[in-house]
């Protein structure tokens, strides 16, 4: 008999779709679900209460916004009487002073805030949304009023990586202990958006400088998390910690995922809260089990000593490049098909001018 999986550490609670802004890179699926088919309260309520009970001690909770569910401060309230610690990952919009305190007063105990760009013009373009940036340096400014513990997450690429500096630089300046520098993942609607976002190999090898530098100069400061740009890697960096290892997702609509991006892998069946105990769909669901430990493993991570450390890397690239999830990751400089991503990826990178296609809940339109 297989032994029983350790219990995930941390939940993703996608609450929503639903956001004012529009990233290009948002890694939500490209189909979003609509509001009519979110779970109701007291099923999240229920979540968190399960997910504590297995062991799990964070609850991310995030989305889409999360501010645009009415019922957040009830969520957290929740989250906290489980006994969950709660982190929300929020875009700033849709919070005001009066709701942070009331969030606050629920038990909320950090916010991570996003960051699309240093000052208006770059922050709003790459938002869809004007008014965005101003409105995100208030949020900041009230988060850290409050005394919530703050940590910036800026997703880059191609069109900010130029503004890395100023990036940590603001983070100091808001007051954030953490900032999450992660290049872009090509998930979900950055998939749609490579020519616009695909680093140059110059830019990548410079932000990995800038944040060993910036480190230094900041111990005690800042704490820097790096995320690389994985298609100038010579080895993919281990997705989820090992799929079905350290945390899983449920979904808006209350599907229950090994990783945000699992549904790109048309062969694995998911389950939603509610069909059986979220600890049984953790320790026994087909889509946590299909590539959990190594018996799922090819040539050549089956035989390569690197396979405890990166577990072969994202089964949804290389489902996504490969076309076989079970592949190595082709981000790995020993995938047979790593020359021909690393082709695709310069040329993409090569491309100076783009139009971005902004994430929208209809059919998605072409803005410059
Ligand atoms: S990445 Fe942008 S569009 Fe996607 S959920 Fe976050 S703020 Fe909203
Ligand atoms: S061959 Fe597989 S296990 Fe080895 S480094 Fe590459 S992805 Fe990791």
């Amino acid at each position: 008999m297989k032994p029983k999986p350790n219990p995930p550490l941390a939940l993703l609670a996608e609450l929503t779709h639903r956001c004012p802004l529009a990233c290009p890179y948002c890694s939500n699926p490209v189909e979003l679900t609509r509001k009519e088919q979110e779970l109701p309260t007291g099923t999240w309520l229920d979540v968190f209460r399960e997910a504590a009970e297995m062991g799990v001690l964070h609850v991310h909770l995030s989305g889409g916004e999360p501010a645009s569910r009415p019922d957040l401060e009830t969520l957290v309230a929740g989250a906290r009487e489980a006994g969950l610690y709660t982190n929300l990952i929020t875009s700033g919009i849709g919070l005001t002073e009066k709701r942070l305190r009331a969030l606050d007063e629920a038990g909320l105990d950090h916010v991570q805030l996003s960051l699309q760009g240093v000052d208006a013009a770059l922050a709003d373009r790459v938002g869809g949304y004007r008014g965005g940036f101003d409105r995100k340096m208030q949020v900041a400014a009230w988060v850290r009023e409050i005394g919530f513990p703050l940590t910036l997450n800026a997703v880059m690429h191609k069109q900010n990586l130029d503004r890395l500096e100023e990036t940590i630089d603001l983070a100091v300046e808001l007051g954030a202990r953490r900032i999450e520098v992660a290049t872009v993942q090509f998930h979900g609607w950055a998939a749609r958006n490579r020519a616009a976002l695909m680093p140059t190999r110059a830019q990548a090898q410079r932000a990995r400088e800038i944040v060993l530098a910036a480190r230094e100069r900041l111990k005690g400061i800042l704490v820097i998390d790096y995320v690389p740009a994985d298609h100038h890697a010579q080895f993919p960096k281990a997705c989820m910690g090992g799929w079905g290892s350290t945390g899983l997702n449920v979904a808006p609509d209350g599907t229950v995922l090994p990783c945000h991006a699992a549904q790109t892998i048309p062969s694995l069946r998911f389950e939603r809260v509610g069909d059986r105990p979220l600890r049984d769909i953790w320790e026994n669901g087909p889509a946590f089990e299909a590539f959990r430990g190594e018996d799922w493993m090819q040539e050549p991570c089956r035989s390569c000593e690197r396979r405890h450390i990166d577990f072969g890397g994202c089964r949804c690239q290389a489902m996504a490049l490969a076309g076989d999830a079970a592949a190595t990751d082709p981000v790995c400089s020993r995938s047979p098909l790593h020359a021909r991503l690393v082709a695709e990826a310069e040329a993409d990178a090569a491309v100076t001018e783009a139009e971005f296609v902004y994430r929208r809940m209809n059919s998605p339109a072409l803005v410059s």
